[in-house]
């Protein structure tokens, strides 16, 4: 008599594409079309257990004997069916032991010159009172990347403001450094930047593009949404001139795609006229939106009404992405794009973002925060880049207490290899713990994920090439 089997519920979840049961492998964050055998066992095993020979028998009308134990044998290595031994642990370490950063985030000036109503940053200032990182802390900085994590072959460099192009002169000394240093090192180092457009000029552009920088621009849709918070220090809105510099940087700009960076807060839902604007009006290659749950400020959050028609409307972009990628075009949702990604590559994220792992943002004082989004804030810093760089202890610790999820909603949850426990910083502003899990919108973020799922299925059934030619290539950058 063999063991009793049982179905793993936390392991699977199955999602309906018309006539296809997707089965989605939690561990792995994978995903498998369901044959009518496989779904004959799940089917099976559903409710209480029973031996291998029972089900054997059971399904002995329909399937040969040898192929249930097949099967079987695979759902059991793939832990969707027990017999009751222990199962492997999803997160294999109980503690982070070593970050290889290969990114650093140089906050280069706290000021910027516009005033955004909702922005964000925990140290931002006006123009005037703009700390500037000088040129000694970034070098300090990027030596810092190369001592903790030497055997990388890519590193990154992020210049982040207030306004980057505020310290223009510290960034092309920063850039003259790295290309030589990492060159001499025998590494590849990239420039990263995201920028409110406003300073750019045709030599500033034909420069980032000599240099190749990957380049986001802060935008958040048509004149009338856009005007409402992304204002001049005096209080006019910037549409025009972040429009007319827009519209010249997509011109002149060759190297790299550059993508628009949406920020959505209260009375700001409707993604889909945004994205239209963006990507078929003014021409940027991708979209992303981010929709503010947690700011400091609490009135610019969307309130949870708000947010359930966010995620609708992504949805209705989503059908078009789905279209467009039928008829083999990317349509630029990075949003959806990145979470197709995510499932075709089977990502598997232990913690939620590269923060404090891949990654380490710099201030003007040089010290060492878990990303851009904790600059200036009262969160203690992780070391100062001119004083014994990274507090690795104290980042491990950090780490260590998202890595466990033992007590949290998110030990069971069917998204916690994607989204696990989210953003350290909406952590942060909402419980004033940036390990805490952002548990106000874990509804949404399931249905989102099984949305995504869908989507991509019905590509991989119908137009698989989309994903060879938009989303493997990317593996390679
Ligand atoms: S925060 Fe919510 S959605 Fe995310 S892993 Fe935890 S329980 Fe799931
Ligand atoms: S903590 Fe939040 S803001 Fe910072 S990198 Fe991670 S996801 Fe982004």
């Amino acid at each position: 008599m063999g063991a009793i089997l049982n179905l793993v519920e936390r392991n699977l979840h199955e999602v309906q594409v018309d006539a296809d049961r997707m089965l989605f492998h939690i561990p792995s964050s994978s995903l498998f079309a369901s044959d009518a055998l496989t779904g004959s066992i799940i089917d099976a095993l559903r409710g209480p257990g029973c031996t291998p020979e029972d089900l054997i028998q059971q399904l002995a009308g329909a399937y040969d004997s040898t192929d249930v134990s097949d099967t079987l044998r695979e759902l059991m290595a793939l832990e969707l069916v027990s017999d009751g031994s222990l199962l492997t642990p999803e997160i294999g370490v109980k503690r982070v032991e070593r970050t290889a950063i290969n990114t650093v985030v140089l906050n280069v000036n706290t000021g910027c010159n516009l005033s955004c109503t909702y922005c964000y940053k925990e140290d931002l200032d006006k123009p005037s009172a703009g700390k500037k990182m000088g040129l000694d802390t970034a070098i300090a900085s990027v030596e810092m990347l190369l001592q903790e994590s030497p055997d990388e072959e890519r590193y990154t460099v992020v210049f982040f403001g207030g306004e980057p192009l505020s310290n223009r002169p510290l960034i092309e000394a920063m850039v003259d450094y790295c290309e030589q240093r990492f060159a001499a090192a025998g590494k590849f180092v990239e420039f990263v930047m995201t920028t409110n457009a406003t300073l750019l000029t045709e030599e500033i552009i034909d420069y980032l593009n000599a240099h190749r920088f990957g380049l986001s621009v802060s935008i958040d849709g048509p004149k009338t949404v856009h005007d409402r918070n992304r204002i001049t220090v005096g209080g006019q809105g910037t549409y025009d001139v972040v429009r007319r510099k827009a519209q010249m940087l997509l011109s002149r700009y060759h190297s790299r795609p550059v993508g628009a960076r949406v920020t959505l807060t209260t009375g700001v839902t409707d993604v889909e006229t945004i994205w239209d604007h963006l990507f078929n009006e003014l021409g940027f290659a991708e979209v992303g939106f981010a929709p503010v749950t947690s700011g400091d400020i609490s009135s610019f959050n969307l309130s949870s009404e708000e947010l359930i028609e966010v995620f609708a409307s992504m949805k209705r972009l989503g059908r078009r992405y789905l279209d467009a990628a039928l008829e083999h075009r990317n349509i630029g949702f990075s949003n959806l794009h990145q979470l197709i990604t995510d499932i075709h590559e089977g990502h598997k994220k232990a913690l939620p973002c590269g923060a404090g792992l891949k990654m380490l943002a710099v201030d003007h004082k040089g010290e060492l925060n878990l990303c851009h989004r904790f600059t200036g804030s009262s969160l203690p810093t992780f070391g100062n880049v001119h004083d014994g760089g990274v507090k690795q202890v104290e980042l491990n610790d950090f780490l260590s207490q998202r890595l466990d999820r033992t007590h949290t909603g998110c030990d069971s949850c069917r998204i916690r290899n994607l989204c696990s426990g989210g953003c350290y910083h909406e952590s942060y502003a909402r419980y004033g713990d940036p390990a805490h899990p952002t548990y106000h919108y874990c509804e949404l973020m399931r249905d989102w994920v099984d949305f995504g799922i869908e989507v991509y299925s019905r590509i991989m059934a119908h137009n698989p090439a989309f994903i060879s030619t938009y989303i493997t290539p990317r593996k390679a950058h």
